[in-house]
């Protein structure tokens, strides 16, 4: 491993992601720049080294087993080594989704993408965070994935989209599992909400900024060693299940 602390965001073209690479960036990590489109990904690494990021392209479609693989071995080749993966890419799909109307196309690619995704590029990247002296994981989930707060009475979480809450369900699952598997590798394991933000996701209509968004991706990675594993944050602490 080399000295300098690495980080891959995936979906940090835009929005909450690109926020969290330039966050990173501003404490002298090198940033993987994790993209589907060419285009989109150079862009985004151009800004974030104009505004000092240390960031790189990774071409990257979490829905594309081939593509994690080979952002694996990229990221081996160029720079050695991983600490820090947030998974951050995510969809909402097709829109409108009550549960007795929804595609069952839809809900198979949100999930492709919101929970396999995360799998997927998490297992390719594992080998790569062992060798890491503080890794960490940070998965981008939402607090309307909480069945708690779902199901308190007065609590009102706003028109269901059935395929995208309950893939955020699936992923805080999804978290708990890799904690316990990882309890006692060091590797750090945890589901963060960013708040309602103002981004392409939300039709811009969040009351937060990206930047405010990516605060809790920030902080979850950076937890130092003996932190909380197989947790569900936000910035006002712990959210519930
Ligand atoms: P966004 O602006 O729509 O950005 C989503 C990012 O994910 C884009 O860079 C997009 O790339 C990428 N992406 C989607 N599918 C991909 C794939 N198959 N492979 C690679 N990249 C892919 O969304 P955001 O609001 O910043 O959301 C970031 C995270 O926060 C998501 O996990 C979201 O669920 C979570 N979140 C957001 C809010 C909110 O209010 N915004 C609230 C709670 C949780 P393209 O440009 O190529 O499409």
């Amino acid at each position: 491993m080399t000295e300098q602390t690495i980080a891959l965001v995936t979906g940090a073209n835009k929005g909450i992601g690109f926020e969290i690479a330039a966050g990173l960036g501003s404490l002298g990590w090198r940033v993987g720049v994790g993209a589907r489109d060419r285009r989109r990904r150079d862009t985004a690494v151009e800004k974030l080294r104009a505004a000092g990021t240390d960031a790189f392209g990774v071409p990257l479609d979490v829905a594309d087993d081939a593509s994690a693989a080979a952002a694996a071995e990229l990221i081996a080749d160029r720079v050695g080594g991983l600490d820090v993966l947030v998974n951050n890419a995510a969809i909402t799909g097709v829109m409108p989704q009550t549960p007795s109307t929804v595609d069952p196309a839809t809900v198979r690619d949100v999930v492709e993408t919101n929970v396999i995704g995360v799998i997927r590029v998490t297992n390719a990247m594992l080998p790569l965070l062992h060798g890491s002296a503080s890794p960490r994981i940070v998965n981008m989930s939402s607090s309307v994935g909480s069945l708690t707060l779902q199901t308190t009475p007065g609590i009102d979480m706003g028109p269901i989209p059935t395929a995208y809450v309950a893939s955020k369900t699936f992923l805080n699952a999804v978290t708990v599992q890799y904690a316990k598997e990882l309890s006692g590798t060091g590797i750090l394991v945890n589901s963060g909400c960013p708040g309602f933000t103002a981004t392409d996701l939300t039709g811009f209509r969040g009351v937060r900024t990206p930047q405010q968004g990516a605060a809790i991706a920030l902080h979850l990675a950076t937890l130092p060693a003996g932190g909380p594993t197989g947790g569900f944050f936000d910035d006002g602490g712990s959210v519930p299940w």
